[in-house]
């Protein structure tokens, strides 16, 4: 059978718009026959997402996002195929949680400064039992008609150097890989081209990256163009890394980005599903 691979998407569980089951089935009908679920900081999805990936007879990974802070910088990393009750893992996952708890108080307090009120009773209601990100209060933003788009409340309000940004210690790109690797998964560097790194930068990134133990990095993402996908093979290549494939779906009322609509794995690199044995 023809496989679809989507390693990178998100649920209720943090900012997706669909509970886990809905994602799952929703990866299946779109040809998806292995999906990772990887929400941010959290893994309370993957019970769910288990039990109607194996009543659609799909395989679904359990993956995570970690926020890990490297030179000042925030990274994602994927965790891929991770044992979730590990206990690292689940005492790195609540210092995480209460990271992003803490963090949403002090942005609803500098949307206060600028007048706006409510942020942080909305965004928790929002989220509910689900970790809460920035798209919440970009959604709010939007809902309360202070911006017109999600992007706008980043760009205004929620990017770094703008007025409710808070910087926040998240932990080392060390932990994180560390807690993925004591979970049994493999870590991988999510869209690298986000992060608006230099050349030299994005080089000593991926070297520390693979140094401290990750083992792969995102080559074609949902909305990458041709030559984005041909830089981050450039990456994967040059720095001996596995290559993964990941929408990082949200919502489906973005256009944009759809579960498993991804282009082709371009030849030359190792994907991260050869890791994976098919018994499994
Ligand atoms: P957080 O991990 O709480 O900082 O939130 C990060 C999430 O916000 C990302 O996973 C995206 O879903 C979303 N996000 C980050 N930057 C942007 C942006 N410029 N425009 C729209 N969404 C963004
Ligand atoms: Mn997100
Ligand atoms: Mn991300
Ligand atoms: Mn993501």
């Amino acid at each position: 059978m023809l496989q679809k691979y989507d390693f990178h998407c998100h649920s209720t569980a943090s900012d997706g718009a669909l509970p886990p089951a809905d994602v799952v089935r929703r990866a299946h009908l779109q040809g998806v026959t292995t999906l990772a679920l990887t929400d941010h900081d959290t893994t309370a999805g993957l019970a769910e997402a288990a039990q109607a990936a194996a009543e659609c007879g799909m395989r679904l990974i359990a993956g995570i996002e970690l926020s890990a802070n490297y030179a000042n910088q925030c990274l994602h990393i994927v965790g891929l195929n991770i044992d979730a009750g590990h206990p690292l893992l689940v005492e790195g996952l609540l210092k995480q949680q209460t990271l992003r708890d803490q963090r949403a108080f002090k942005i609803a307090e500098k949307l206060e400064k600028k007048g706006i009120q409510g942020a942080y009773q909305a965004v928790t209601q929002v989220a509910g039992n689900g970790e809460i990100t920035r798209s919440h209060f970009a959604d709010f933003l939007v809902a309360q008609g202070h911006v017109a788009t999600q992007q706008d409340a980043f760009d205004r309000y929620l990017s770094k150097g703008k007025p409710a940004f808070v910087s926040t210690q998240w932990a080392s790109l060390d932990d994180v890989i560390g807690w993925i690797r004591a979970a049994g998964g493999i870590a991988v560097l999510a869209h690298p081209l986000r992060y608006n790194l230099s050349h030299k930068w994005m080089n000593r990134a991926l070297t520390d990256f693979k140094v401290l133990g990750g083992h792969g990095v995102e080559v074609v993402t949902g909305r990458a163009s041709v030559d984005d996908i041909r830089l981050s093979w450039q990456l994967a290549h040059k720095h001996q890394l596995f290559a993964s494939v990941g929408s990082d779906f949200h919502n489906p009322e973005n256009p944009w980005v759809e579960l498993g609509r991804l282009a082709a794995l371009p030849e030359g690199v190792q994907p991260v599903w050869s890791l994976f044995s098919s018994a499994e």
